[in-house]
């Protein structure tokens, strides 16, 4: 077949060689690959941007995003609460109802819906119209085991799951859009004000109690059920992760004082960059981003882009050295046409001769790959996925070291919880495998024992509506 040349200017060159597939792979490995020494200084550059960005704002990749979360749910809550989440390619609204301490969570509902991508694109004004209305639709169909107590208006927990600057619990500012998405008008506005002009415009009374970032809802749903909860990871689209930290380690913190004495702080990890193994794949990809120069970690390790990157290494490897042979690889050639979902499916084929790898490389990339193709294809994923999960394991390393730092015997020295959420974490079973397999090497056996990696699923919209109840504007006068 013949290749359009209007399209590939480079088809005249395509006289590359097996072994220059298998240079590319090599290369590949030995710039993705994370011994020891890598992890731990990942590891050890993530404490020390921890305590930077702890210090002052602005000092580090890190922001260290004070939540206002310091009243976490006892499970004393009563009532009906709401939660919105506004996070990556959806968003979900969900109400509960809470018992109080005997009967914790009486009822709950769900829905999800899904967020057109011109939406992703459009204007602040159109993207929030867009949620109240789903939310208002959603209330209206409240049956009559939801039950508001009386003299209240129905309370809302929002997770939005971008970096916010807090103002205070129920208001924060957007500092940067991030996961692709490019909504004008929304930077440097309060996203609480935001929703709440929506919801006037659609005639919805509710109350937002709680502004929340997925990570920071996902740690408060997570120890509601078991305090041992110390952290959360979100993997999926992007990712984040959330501690407990204690006041007086937060220099930057303004003289306030918690009941508690610790408070939760939003690393927006997605932001770190020191000391990452990184490719020209990585950089062509970064520097074509809508972000170029930002959330680096995140564009290494998070299901948005481990799809894109596997791509742009197998286009290489076509152009250079024919992988795929004669086949055309045009739907190859767009961006983000192979997600994380199909390297996903390719990890799974245990067959003889990779099947289901060759039916998803004919239907997402349009090529015609042979077995060694395909075992070369299944080598990429498995290098990015690696790399990946790894990367992820020594962050959460360097987050635990730099707590266990400040609350000495606390964190190593008993059970502490890490709960993880998101699709990547969820799906990905050989990521996931990778991500324990590092920690377990940095930790060492003895310490790894008390660390407890869990999956807390869709904890973060029961987290924001606990939040909300724990923060609820009429909880002074009970
Ligand atoms: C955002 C975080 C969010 C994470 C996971 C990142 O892109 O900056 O605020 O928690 O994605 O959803
Ligand atoms: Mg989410």
């Amino acid at each position: 077949r013949i290749r359009s040349s209007a399209l590939q200017p480079m088809m005249a060159v395509r006289s590359g060689t097996v072994s220059s597939v298998t240079q590319i792979l090599t290369k590949l490995q030995k710039e993705c690959a994370t011994p020891l020494p890598v992890l731990r200084h990942v590891a050890d550059s993530m404490g020390n941007d921890m305590r930077a960005g702890l210090a002052v704002d602005g000092a580090s990749d890190l922001k260290m995003i004070l939540s206002y979360v310091d009243t976490l749910p006892t499970g004393n809550e009563k009532g009906l609460f709401y939660a919105l989440d506004l996070g990556g390619t959806n968003f979900r609204v969900l109400r509960v109802q809470l018992g109080g301490i005997d009967q914790r969570v009486i009822a709950t509902e769900a829905q999800q819906v899904s967020i057109p991508q011109d939406l992703m694109f459009g204007t602040s004004e159109e993207l929030f119209d867009f949620i109240a209305s789903g939310l208002a639709k959603f209330a209206e169909k409240e049956s009559g085991e939801f039950q508001l107590l009386q003299g209240r208006k129905r309370e809302l927990g929002f997770t939005f799951s971008f970096p916010v600057k807090q103002t205070s619990i129920s208001s924060g500012i957007l500092i940067k859009w991030t996961k692709g998405f490019a909504v004008s008008g929304t930077s440097g506005k309060d996203v609480v004000a935001c929703l709440n002009e929506a919801m006037q415009r659609q005639g919805l009374q509710m109350q937002v109690s709680a502004l929340v970032n997925d990570a920071v809802g996902t740690l408060a749903g997570a120890k509601y059920w078991d305090n041992d909860v110390m952290v959360a990871v979100i993997l999926g689209t992007g990712t984040n992760a959330c501690y407990v930290e204690r006041i007086d380690a937060i220099p930057k913190m303004p003289g306030q004082k918690s009941q508690s004495g610790t408070t939760i702080i939003n690393t927006e990890w997605g932001a770190f960059s020191t000391g990452l193994p990184l490719t020209e794949f990585d950089r062509e990809m970064d520097a074509e981003s809508i972000n170029p120069g930002e959330q680096i970690f995140e564009k290494t390790i998070s299901g948005m882009y481990l799809g894109e990157i596997v791509r742009r290494v197998l286009l290489k490897m076509d152009e250079a050295g024919s992988l795929f042979g004669s086949s055309m690889p045009d739907k190859l050639q767009t961006p983000f046409s192979l997600r994380t979902p199909h390297i996903c499916a390719i990890q799974q084929d245990t067959s003889n001769n990779l099947d289901e790898i060759g039916s998803i490389l004919f239907n997402e990339a349009g090529v015609e790959a042979k077995t060694e193709a395909r075992q070369i294809v299944l080598e990429v994923c498995d290098t990015i996925a690696k790399r990946g999960g790894r990367l992820a394991g020594a962050g959460i390393v360097g987050i635990l070291h730099k707590m266990e730092d400040d609350m000495k015997g606390l964190i190593f020295g008993k059970r502490t919880v890490v709960a993880m959420d998101g699709g990547l974490y969820e799906n990905y079973p050989q990521y996931r495998n990778y991500l324990q397999d590092a920690v377990t090497e940095l930790l060492g056996p003895a310490l790894s024992e008390n660390i407890v990696i869990e999956h807390s699923k869709d904890g973060s919209g029961i987290g924001a509506a606990l939040l909300a109840a724990a923060n609820s504007k009429y909880k002074h006068h009970i």
